[in-house]
């Protein structure tokens, strides 16, 4: 049997033309010999009417405290309005189709409503529509606890839904069809000449996803490479070639085409970054402090130790508790809030000397404050002011020619 996955994000089938062009791609896996699962979002944006979004919007007027159990519930239902509606359109195209919510298509979870972790995925039901040569189109973003509560994946759990399924259905490939043309060296929406990565290693797209860029789940990459399964990010609305991600054969086979040739592939930004500094403090302090936060449910990221001194920063969301914590304590401290982290991530940055002063002085030449610096093997991240966050991004791009990949 040649499965392929095929998810359809939110704007994917957020109206007719495009739910018709996703049904396009459907049977066109069908008619290259392939047997298609499909996975949907729920449909568009807050605001539509069947996006998850309006639903916690409706929710949070009548009870702002609701259980995480019936919000996961209430969340489930985007996901199976826009399954029901792609069966209804496959089968009004001639083709048999049959709709599955998570629990059906057999996604077992933990039981951490919102943020649910796929345990196991029971596939007979699954298997049986595909035997049968019926195309089964699963509600994404969902699944059910052993006990049989209903339970959501988090943000882009629906990647995580194509990622989970392929690895069960041990598919040929998982391909995530989405409103860009694929990943690219920036988000479009900040670098408009942001340029299509055609070839991309799991290990790199697994950074580029980890610091910012939506466009596919981290988790979803890590299932795929665990899996060993390809994936294609594409574009619902053409037939561009996409982005091929893989393991790293091309950059490993000693190729240097300039995909691979070039040290940074891409500029990625995090928004609501809050950076604390706090000074005079022992190091026994700063460990009493690090687990004070990490048992509030803080966690924390690009840290700079000192022997009496500690900076590091935290998601904005976390700042007030955060704010608390300290002045309980008493240390002295500075808080900035409303930063954003740009980071520049390259496989082939590892010891490579010059690239740190090369982003240093791009953003200085732009007048840009840079906050706070780390870097690791693949990625080099800068924090700096809110306001500077879309010209350190075009900074970074162009200083790293990334419109001419
Ligand atoms: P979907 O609803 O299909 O899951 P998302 O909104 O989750 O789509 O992800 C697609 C969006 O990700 C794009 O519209 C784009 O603005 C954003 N994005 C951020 N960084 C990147 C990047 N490096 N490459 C492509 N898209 C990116
Ligand atoms: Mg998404």
């Amino acid at each position: 049997m040649r499965v392929v996955v095929q998810k359809f994000g939110g704007t994917s089938v957020s109206n007719q033309e495009k739910r018709a062009m996703a049904v396009k791609h459907i049977i066109e896996a069908k008619n290259r010999g392939f047997l298609p699962v499909v996975v949907v979002s729920a449909m568009g944006r807050k605001g539509d009417p069947y996006a998850t979004d309006t639903f916690l919007d409706f929710i949070t007027c009548i009870n702002e405290d609701m259980h995480s159990r019936e919000l996961d519930l209430l969340m489930s239902c985007g996901e199976i309005i826009s399954c029901v509606t792609m069966v209804g359109l496959l089968e009004s195209t001639g083709y048999r189709a049959k709709s599955f919510t998570g629990a059906q298509a057999g996604i077992i979870t933990d039981d951490e409503f919102n943020c649910a972790k796929v345990l196991t995925v029971k596939s007979d039901n699954l298997l049986a529509a595909l035997k049968s040569g019926v195309i089964p189109v699963v509600a994404g973003f969902q699944g059910i606890t052993e006990k049989g509560d209903i339970t959501t994946l988090g943000r882009g759990g629906s990647d995580t839904t194509a990622a989970v399924l392929g690895e069960a259905l041990s598919a040929f490939s998982i391909e995530i069809y989405t409103d860009v043309d694929g990943i690219m060296t920036a988000d479009p929406r900040i670098v408009p000449n942001a340029s299509v990565l055609k070839h991309i290693s799991y290990s790199e797209v697994f950074q580029i996803a980890e610091q910012g860029a939506k466009v596919i789940h981290p988790r979803a990459i890590e299932i795929a490479m665990r899996a060993n399964i390809p994936m294609v990010i594409k574009n619902t609305m053409n037939n561009s070639e996409g982005t091929i991600i893989s393991s790293n054969l091309v950059s490993d086979a000693g190729d240097d085409s300039i995909e691979i040739y070039n040290l940074i592939t891409s500029i990625t930004h995090i928004k609501n970054r809050t950076q604390i500094a706090i000074s005079n403090i022992a190091l026994a302090a700063q460990n009493k402090l690090l687990a004070e936060f990490a048992s509030n449910g803080i966690s924390i990221d690009l840290i700079n130790i000192f022997p009496d001194k500690i900076i590091f920063t935290i998601d904005g969301c976390n700042s007030k508790k955060a704010g608390k914590i300290l002045a309980n304590y008493g240390f002295q401290h500075s808080i900035i809030d409303g930063c954003s982290k740009i980071s520049a991530i390259g496989n082939r940055i590892r010891g490579k000397p010059g690239i740190m002063a090369r982003i240093i002085n791009a953003l200085v030449d732009k007048n840009i404050k840079v906050l706070q610096t780390a870097d690791s093997h693949t990625t080099i991240s800068c924090l700096v002011h809110g306001e500077d966050t879309v010209e350190a991004v075009l900074a970074l791009h162009e200083e790293f020619k990334l419109d001419k990949r």
